[in-house]
């Protein structure tokens, strides 16, 4: 193996480790099935050719490859996968576990200022005990072709031995996965999707805890233009890579904006526009088999987010509202966006249709009878049957 040219194929292996290990019994089998199914469909979408190999607490994914690069960095974005490492098979012996981890690191480029040796033995009948394996690997590396400082505290590199069963793996990179649940372990919930920075993050937190996702966005053209629908398409489009399939449905919601613009009470257009939200999310979220309902809501971000307006919405909604970022920090939500790929297309301008009717003067701190009173000149009924009835879908 460490005669490979630049440009040819070798052969990877992932370690992927997952956690929760406290899922015990059945719900352990389906953990591992779900995460496994959604590892094979990733790779598989991504056209990457790898094959799975479960083994006991551990998946393995083997590879035949130019780099591992794309495959490392999609595995780490996997939820239910605390952490993942490229490696390779080696024989069971110092010398094949040095000299191939050696051509592994000169294959990925990696030239450390240290280093330190990590060893694991599963196999209990290998002979030599991990702390003494670590010290013959870490001597025959410098003596061929790894001559840098070994530092145990701070090593720059670590470079990995692992004795298992079923074979040797020496590894020199590790990547912190996404962790939380895999998807499709924890039912199905409605997000409230908009083009803003925070409901798409709002939604993959939920993924991440095992959610499958049903985007749902409302529409008030030609209040707001089909940019925007643009946009949210392309934030549904990011959450999609996460799960089997996903379907983002669009409301039609110019009925309801325009009965706001005619029969509301300016001060609460917000409070009632996210109390027909809610209504209509909610129905179509029933149709659906979602649980819940979950918003991109931040206490005290904006005037329509404070305890008593969250409160008025809540009123009539007609199943639990979940909201993951209600106690985050604006910086938290900013960093998790970008890391997720939606920042960016978050912050493209655009005209939502609350920010056209955000009043003057709202009312921060509504109160329930006030929000009801507000909407009672409006055909409650008849406008959610229709917004929920002219829903457009749209599936990734
Ligand atoms: P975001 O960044 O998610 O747009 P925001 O800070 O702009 O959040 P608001 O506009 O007050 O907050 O909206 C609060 C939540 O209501 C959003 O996070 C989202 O879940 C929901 N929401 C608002 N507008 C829409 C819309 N047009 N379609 C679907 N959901 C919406
Ligand atoms: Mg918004």
């Amino acid at each position: 193996m460490g005669g490979l040219e630049e440009g040819e194929n070798m052969e990877f292996v992932y370690i992927i480790r997952f956690g929760e290990i406290w899922i015990k019994g059945k719900n352990r089998r389906f953990f591992e099935q779900t995460l496994e199914q959604n590892i094979r469909r990733t790779l598989e979408g991504a056209g990457r050719n790898a094959k799975l190999e479960r083994e006991r607490g551990r998946l393995y994914a083997v590879e035949s490859a130019e780099s591992p690069k794309e495959t490392l960095e999609l595995l780490s974005r996997i939820p239910g996968i605390v952490s993942v490492s490229v490696g390779v098979e080696c024989e069971k012996t110092v010398k094949s576990l040095a000299e191939n981890g050696l051509a592994l690191m000169k294959r990925m480029g990696i030239v450390p200022l240290s280093f330190k040796v990590e060893s694991k033995r599963a196999d209990k009948t290998f002979p030599i005990p991990s702390p003494q394996l670590s010290r013959e690997v870490a001597e025959y590396l410098l003596t061929h072709g790894l001559d840098v400082k070994v530092d145990v505290h701070h090593p720059q590199m670590v470079f990995g031995v692992e004795i298992q069963q079923n074979g040797a793996y020496a590894f020199c990179k590790t990547l912190r996965g996404a962790r939380g649940l895999p998807v499709g372990v924890s039912g199905k919930v409605a997000v409230l999707l908009s083009g803003g920075i925070d409901s798409p993050v709002a939604g993959y937190l939920m993924q991440r805890r095992g959610a499958t996702v049903e985007p749902i966005y409302f529409h008030g053209f030609p209040f707001t233009s089909d940019m925007v629908k643009n946009k949210v398409a392309r934030l549904a489009k990011k959450l999609a890579f996460y799960q089997k399939s996903l379907t983002l449905q669009i409301v039609n919601f110019t009925p309801v904006l325009t009965a706001l613009k005619q029969k509301c009470p300016e001060k609460f257009t917000i409070i009632v526009m996210r109390r027909f939200m809610v209504r209509i999310a909610g129905e179509i979220a029933k149709k659906t088999g979602c649980r819940a309902l979950v918003t991109g809501d931040n206490l005290g971000q904006v005037a329509s987010q404070t305890l008593d307006n969250l409160e008025c919405v809540t009123d009539v909604s007609p199943m639990m509202i979940l909201r993951p970022l209600l106690s985050f920090d604006k910086f938290e939500i900013i960093e998790q966006a970008k890391r997720i790929g939606t920042y960016e297309i978050s912050i493209e301008p655009h005209e939502d249709c609350c920010s056209l009717f955000v009043p003057k003067f709202p009312e921060i701190y509504g109160k329930l009878e006030e929000a009801r009173e507000a909407e009672a000149g409006m055909d409650i009924e008849a406008l959610v049957t229709e917004c929920v009835e002219t829903v457009e879908k749209m599936d990734f």
